[in-house]
């Protein structure tokens, strides 16, 4: 599994991060966690070639998490090569979301077809399972877990504020990616704080810990400092273009 940071920020402009998106390779099947303003364009400066995603999942559909997903379509409709059918998958909402403002703006698509399907449901793809949880945000928001064929599981917890029952859905994950929107004190309404960060991933055992959706003015050495107080385990702050690679035990 390859995961590429394509977008580590947050819905206010920064000259250094996008805004939220992940492209997740497996052998024979790629999504993207979320597809921020810009993704398309980070996967073509990370070297992603956009004709290759199989599926997008969202979080949530505020513009930093979905805002480029009529860009995305848009390209693959004008490329006649692209055959294969692209999944998009969100909440329950996703399909109204979908014609309301995919369609709206890109019109219908002739070289392939979209499947919409509701993450809440869970889903089983080629190589990966996903499960979901609601999470609570200014919107209706998942935290989505993915776990591939030889089990490895990765949580994307998207746009969340505290709440006890994420530790048992990021129970045991090898890696958790999980919003610091700041690093200490009361935390932005409907977000985490890096120490919080820390404790969710303490409590929940995880392997690896991801901070991201930073905003400009959010120090990630400071959330890095405030979430170690509870986790010492291996914390990355998320950069945009930087690439994990995870390997089944
Ligand atoms: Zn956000
Ligand atoms: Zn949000």
């Amino acid at each position: 599994m390859r995961i590429t940071v394509l977008g580590s920020g947050a819905c206010l402009p920064s000259k250094e991060r996008g805004a939220a998106a992940y492209c997740v390779a497996l052998e024979q099947f790629t999504l993207l966690v979320d597809c921020g303003s810009g993704a398309t364009r980070q996967m073509a400066r990370a070297g992603l070639d956009f004709r290759a995603i199989d599926m997008v999942c969202l979080s949530h559909v505020h513009p930093d998490h979905a805002g480029d997903l009529a860009i995305l379509v848009q390209a693959l409709k004008v490329s006649p090569e692209r055959r294969k059918e692209l999944v998009v998958g969100g909440d329950r909402r996703i399909g109204a979301f979908y014609r309301q403002v995919v369609t709206e703006m890109v019109g219908s698509v002739g070289n392939f077809t979209v499947r919409v399907v509701d993450l809440e449901k869970g889903f089983e793809g080629p190589q990966v399972r996903i499960a979901t949880m609601r999470v609570p945000h200014s919107a209706p928001a998942l935290a989505l877990r993915l776990t591939t064929e030889e089990g490895m599981s990765v949580v994307f917890t998207g746009d969340t504020g505290w709440t006890d029952d994420l530790v048992a859905f990021c129970r045991g994950a090898d890696l958790l990616v999980a919003d610091s929107s700041t690093a200490e004190g009361p935390p932005l309404s409907g977000h985490m704080t890096g120490e919080q960060c820390g404790r969710l991933a303490a409590l929940a055992g995880v392997g690896r810990l991801f901070l991201s959706h930073f905003y400009p003015a959010t120090d990630p050495q400071q959330c890095a400092a405030a979430c170690r107080r509870h986790y010492d385990g291996p914390v990355v702050l998320a950069e945009d273009l930087l690439v994990v690679t995870m390997m089944a035990s």
